[in-house]
């Protein structure tokens, strides 16, 4: 089994721990400890190869840590969440030395249609911006394209 180690950022609120508990464990639990940075293990076939993920969760304070592939995470409800990652983006590239380091930008909290405050439009044009970075609009709470962002950071990943 080849082991990936993935890191999860984000601003403080958008839905990190919420994504990556529903990926591993298939569960939907309302709140966590905002201040533990979490890690799990997760075992995945992707296109017929066993992976091992190594998933570490890191709020926006810290200089990211060093991982093959980055989830920036955003909560569609904050304008603030997306700008945040700018810097985030620019620190990954710097500690990792590569313009083309294997990246999914995601939209969480996608069920909250109501409140939204950035547009589809707008996200793309991020991703666009950052070479056509894959873009998907999640929600934790339904479970709703969980799988998929992680899938397509290991296929990133395998591709290098
Ligand atoms: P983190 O600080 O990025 O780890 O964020 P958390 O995973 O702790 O989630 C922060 C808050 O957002 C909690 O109150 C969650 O219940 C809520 N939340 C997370 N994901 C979603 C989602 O997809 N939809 C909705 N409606 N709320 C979410
Ligand atoms: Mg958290």
């Amino acid at each position: 089994r080849r082991e990936y180690h993935i890191v999860v950022l984000g601003a403080g609120g958008v839905g990190k721990s919420c994504l990556t508990a529903q990926f591993v464990q298939n569960v939907w639990i309302e709140s966590y400890d905002p201040t533990i940075e979490d890690s799990y293990r997760k075992q995945i076939e992707v296109d017929v190869r066993a992976i091992c993920l190594d998933l570490t969760l890191q709020e926006q304070s810290n200089l990211p840590r060093c991982g093959q592939g980055f989830l920036l995470v955003f909560s569609i409800t904050s304008l603030s969440s997306l700008n945040e990652l700018a810097e985030l983006r620019e620190q990954i590239i710097r500690i990792r030395d590569d313009e083309n380091v294997p990246l999914v930008i995601v939209g969480n909290k996608s069920d909250l249609e109501e409140d939204r405050a950035v547009t589809r439009a707008r996200a793309f044009s991020v991703s666009q911006h950052w070479g056509n970075a894959p873009y998907y609009e999640t929600s934790a709470r339904r479970r709703a394209n969980v799988d998929e962002v992680f899938v397509d950071l290991c296929r990133q990943i395998i591709r290098k």
